[in-house]
């Protein structure tokens, strides 16, 4: 039996007392978690929830996510998290689509939930903080509904490799082995381990490894609901942070934040990241400043997430993403589907128990996806002697100049070398003879200084001629998403 609901039953019965959410000064136990929900389940049961309904939550990293989440499974439902950030219509678009029963949303981002809602007659529920206290309280805690493993348990909306939103559905088969080999093999979390909660719980990365692996282990998640850097440093001493979870960008903030007076973080044993690549002196950095060590992981929404990792017991290798992890099996394709010789890039495809059921209602977006039984995952990589895969870029990434495949992320890495650079995102922008040429769009360190030209030639040092950044600009900030990760198809080169 692998029902997601289940871990919190357990982690209950075998330690109630534990902490396991923590936001500042509030605080659940496991006891109060599995109460909370259970009443929650019995509130959704009273609203016509029934097994299989979908329950869309838009909820931002505080204890009332994780008692929503598991009182949505504990009544059969299926978990549809929304991005907070998201309007009116984004959030009309996904409720039609996976047919709503209800909405679930936190006061403050009620306005455009209540819209959206409206909009498409779906009911809506605001978890009004204090008077959920008493909403919950008036209803008897409820027995997990049964499940099969192979019933979804979540719908994630993600753009894929192609176009518009689509809906990842999960089974609790799924997520269950993919929290099991995280919380055991990868991160080998135990119930006096406190995990870092600044990554969104709404999105694959912070849901399995961060919300469902502590629980699985009974460890506490300290949230921290919008990341800052100044205020994740304080957290990880505050709290006794054993193990980090973040997204590059996140890595690189923190590697240039000011430390607190008297910073001690000496219980912090592990880092993870995933979501993007992690420039490799970035990792240097962070290890060295923190003294731990940084594991790279991957993975997508589409499988739940995690796929390989820097497994804990044997040497990393930085800017790896790893190899593949416990019941999943991965190798490069060809355009064609045909095998990649030896050190040549090739997509990555995934076949395991992690892979999604499909994508909801979408057969032919499926098909697409998931070819004789292998998930395609748009990203392309290398694999070395010791089956340690590289990721070179996404598919949709790779600038083709003069007829010449240009990597960003081998650009980029070199770009971090620079001592005045913080951050770096490398785009092709459209040029009349060569097709497409390379920009790189810069944030510099606080303090530090740099010319374009300078730049410009410490790529040029490094890197065959074809591959260094004709154009290259300065920014304050770049566009990121809502882990964190650039967004590279929002940036303009502007200063040509
Ligand atoms: P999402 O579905 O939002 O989790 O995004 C999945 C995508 O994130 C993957 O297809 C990759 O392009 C990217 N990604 C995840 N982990 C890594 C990593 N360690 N290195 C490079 N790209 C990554």
């Amino acid at each position: 039996m692998t029902n997601l609901a289940t871990f919190v039953v357990n982690s209950a019965a075998a330690k109630g007392d534990r902490i396991a959410v923590r936001h500042d000064d509030s605080t659940l136990t496991y006891a109060q978690l599995d109460d909370a929900s259970a009443r929650l389940a019995a509130l959704l049961h009273d609203r016509g929830v029934r097994p299989g309904d979908r329950v869309a939550v838009t909820m931002p990293n505080v204890p009332l996510f994780p008692v929503v989440y598991y009182g949505v499974l504990r009544a059969g439902g299926v978990v549809v998290p929304l991005n907070p950030l998201l309007k009116a219509r984004e959030v009309a678009f996904t409720l039609r689509d996976c047919e709503a029963r209800i909405a679930l949303v936190h006061p403050l981002f009620a306005d455009e939930v209540a819209k959206a809602a409206a909009e498409t007659g779906t009911a809506c529920l605001v978890t009004e903080p204090l008077a959920f206290d008493d909403v919950l309280r008036a209803h008897e805690p409820m027995p997990v509904v049964d499940r099969t493993d192979d019933d979804p348990a979540l719908i994630l909306y993600t753009s894929g490799t192609t176009g518009t939103p689509k809906g990842a559905e999960l089974s609790h088969r799924n997520l269950a082995t993919n929290t099991a080999t995280t919380a055991e093999t990868l991160l080998q979390v135990g119930p006096d381990d406190v995990l870092f909660g600044g990554l969104p719980l709404f999105h694959a990365f912070g849901q399995t490894c961060a919300l469902n692996t502590a629980v699985a282990a009974g460890a506490t998640l300290t949230l921290l609901p919008r990341f800052e850097p100044g205020r994740a440093l304080e957290i990880m001493a505050r709290d006794g942070v054993t193990v980090f979870l973040g997204v590059p960008t996140m890595y690189a903030a923190l590697l240039h934040a000011e430390l607190p007076e008297g910073f001690d973080a000496h219980r912090l044993r592990l880092a993870v990241s995933g979501g993007a690549s992690l420039p490799v002196e970035v990792l240097h950095g962070f290890e060295r400043r923190f003294g731990v060590t940084v594991l790279e992981g991957y993975g997508l929404s589409e499988t739940s997430p995690v796929a390989a990792f820097n497994h804990p017991d044997r040497p990393r290798k930085a800017g790896s993403i790893g190899r593949p992890v416990r019941g999943v099996e991965m190798k490069l394709v060809t355009e064609g589907g045909g095998a990649v010789p030896p050190g040549e890039v090739g997509e990555i495809v995934i076949r395991g128990e992690n892979v999604m059921t499909g994508y909801r209602n979408r057969p032919e977006a499926t098909a697409e996806a998931i070819r004789d039984g292998w998930f395609h995952s748009g990203d392309l990589a290398r694999v070395d002697e010791d089956g340690f895969y590289f990721i070179v870029d996404r598919k949709k990434d790779l600038i083709i100049r003069g007829g010449y495949n240009v990597y960003p992320r081998e650009v980029e890495e070199v770009l971090y070398e620079h001592p005045a650079v913080a951050e770096a995102a490398v785009v092709g922008v459209p040029h009349p003879v060569h097709g497409e040429e390379i920009a790189a769009v810069i944030t510099l360190r606080p303090g530090a200084r740099a010319t374009a030209e300078e730049v410009r030639d410490h790529v040029k040092d490094r890197l065959a001629a074809y591959k260094y950044p004709r154009i290259v600009t300065f920014t304050a900030e770049l566009p990121k998403g809502p882990t964190g990760k650039i967004l590279k198809r929002e940036i303009v080169v502007t200063d040509r």
